[in-house]
C-alpha cells in the first residue's frame, strides 16, 4: 500500500464505533468498572499494553486512534501523544538519559528543545554539548563513553542545514547512543527516519498534522528497542494529550498528503523565485538544486514541505519593514503548517554556540500556504517592490 492510501486508513477501525468512520472523541478521566474481576482485567491489560481504557491518562481509542496511525506511518513500532511539539521533544529526550550523561544536539535545533537541554537538563547533571549540524560521520570524534543521545533535524529549525543521518546514526550507534530526531518539517511522509538509522522520531504535530492551526499535539514514535523506555517515561511524567486536540490532529492527517503536495509544489516556486531578487543572499530550501544540503536531501527525502528560510544581504531595517509589514496574504506569526501563509523574521545567531552564523542581513522564513500560488507570488513581489522602493 502507497502512503495515499495508508494516511486515510491507518489507526481508523470503524467496526468498533458502530461504523462512524472517525473514532469518538472520549471525554474522560475515570472508567467505571462493572466488579472487582473487570477491575483486575483492566489493569492487568494495562500492564500487559493490550489496548482498552482503564483511566483517562492511560489511553483511549481516541488517543489510540492517532498513535497507531502515526507509527504507522512514520514505520516505527509503537507511538505515544504529547500536549505539545516541545513536550514531545523534551519527553523523547528525558526517556534516554540519567544523572552524569553527556548528549550531542544538533546547533540548528529547535531554539526550545536547546532550552530543555541547556536550562533543565543541567540541573539534573546531564551535559549538553551542540555540534555542527554539516559534521556527518565526524561526530564520531564528540562521542564520549557516558554519551547516551544524539539530537538530529533535518532540515535545521530556521537555518534549513540537511544533515547526513545515516552516517550520523551510524557512529552514535556503534558508540552505543541513542538517536533521536525532530522529523517534523519532512512529516511522517516525507522521510522515514527508521529505515536511516533513527531510533526515536518527534513529529509537533502541531504543524502539518494539525494543519489548521487550531490545535497542539506532539508525538514520539520509536523501534521496538526503544520503545520500554519511552514507555516508562511517558507514564512516569503523566504526559497525555487533550481528547479534542488529538481528535483535530487525526483529523487533519487524512488530507495532509494532499495538503502537502501542495504545499511543497508553491513552497519550491516561491524560494526559486525569491532566489533570484538582487536583495536576496541565499534561499534556505533542500529542494532546490543550488542549496548545499540538495543532494542528501534528494537522496533520504521523498518530498518537500512548504517551509523554508531567506537570508536578505545588509538591507536597512527601515526597508525590510516595508517588505514585512505590507504582506497581505502572509500573516506574521510563530508556527507553520497550516493552511494559510506565514512569515516570520528570525535570527539566527540567538540560537547558535557550536558554529558561526556567516550572515549579517536580516533573514525571513515563508510558510507556504494552500492559497493561490500566483497570488502569493505577487504579494511577495509587491513587498520586494516596496523593500527596493524604501532601501
Ligand atoms: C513547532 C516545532 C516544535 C514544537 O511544537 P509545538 O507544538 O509548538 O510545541 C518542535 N520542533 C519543531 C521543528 C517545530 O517547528
Amino acid at each position: 500500500m502507497r502512503d495515499e492510501t495508508r494516511i486515510v486508513h491507518a489507526g481508523r477501525h470503524p467496526e468498533a464505533f458502530s461504523g462512524a468512520v472517525n473514532p469518538p472523541v472520549y471525554h474522560v478521566s475515570t472508567v467505571l468498572s462493572p466488579n472487582l474481576a473487570d477491575w483486575e482485567q483492566k489493569k492487568e491489560d494495562y500492564a500487559a499494553e493490550r489496548p482498552g481504557m482503564y483511566y483517562g491518562r492511560h489511553g483511549t481509542p481516541t488517543l489510540e486512534a492517532l498513535e497507531e496511525a502515526i507509527a504507522t506511518l512514520e514505520g516505527g513500532h509503537r507511538a505515544v501523544l504529547f500536549p505539545s511539539g516541545l513536550a514531545a521533544c523534551a519527553g523523547a529526550i528525558l526517556s534516554y538519559v540519567k544523572a552524569g550523561d553527556h548528549i550531542l544536539v544538533t546547533d540548528s535545533a529547535y531554539g526550545p528543545t536547546r532550552r530543555v537541554a541547556l536550562r533543565f537538563l543541567t540541573r539534573f547533571g546531564v551535559t549538553t554539548e551542540f555540534y555542527d549540524p554539516l559534521i556527518g560521520a565526524g561526530i564520531h570524534a564528540l562521542l564520549r563513553p557516558n554519551t547516551s543521545v544524539v539530537v538530529v533535524e533535518a532540515p535545521g529549525s530556521l537555518t534549513f542545514e540537511m544533515q547526513d543521518i545515516p552516517a550520523i546514526a551510524a557512529a552514535a550507534h556503534r558508540g552505543g547512543s541513542i538517536v533521536i530526531m525532530d522529523n517534523t518539517w519532512a512529516t511522517p511522509l516525507y522521510f522515514k527516519p527508521f529505515e536511516h538509522g533513527v531510533d526515536v522520531s518527534v513529529q509537533a504535530a502541531t504543524k502539518y498534522i494539525v494543519g489548521h492551526s487550531d490545535a497542539m499535539v506532539g508525538t514520539v514514535s520509536v523501534t521496538k528497542e526503544a520503545w520500554p523506555k519511552l514507555r516508562t517515561t511517558h507514564v512516569d511524567l503523566g504526559q497525555t494529550a487533550g481528547p479534542d486536540d488529538v481528535y483535530l490532529a487525526q483529523r487533519g492527517l487524512r488530507t495532509m498528503a494532499t495538503r502537502l503536495k501542495q504545499h511543497w509544489e508553491s513552497g519550491v516556486m516561491l524560494a526559486d523565485w525569491v532566489s533570484h531578487q538582487p536583495e536576496v543572499e541565499r534561499v534556505l530550501h533542500p529542494a532546490l538544486p543550488a542549496d548545499p544540503g540538495h543532494a542528501i536531501w534528494k537522496r533520504d527525502f521523498l518530498g518537500a514541505s512548504g517551509l523554508f528560510g531567506v537570508v536578505l544581504k545588509s538591507v536597512s531595517k527601515a526597508a525590510f519593514a516595508a517588505f514585512i509589514d505590507g504582506l497581505e496574504l502572509y500573516g506574521i506569526g510563530a508556527s507553520w503548517g497550516g493552511y494559510e501563509s506565514l512569515v516570520m523574521p528570525f535570527d539566527p545567531r540567538e540560537v547558535r554556540s557550536a558554529t558561526r552564523w556567516p550572515s549579517t542581513g536580516p533573514c525571513f522564513r515563508i510558510h507556504a500556504g494552500l492559497e493561490s500560488p500566483a497570488d502569493l507570488l505577487v504579494d511577495l513581489e509587491a513587498g520586494f517592490g516596496r523593500m527596493r522602493a524604501a532601501l
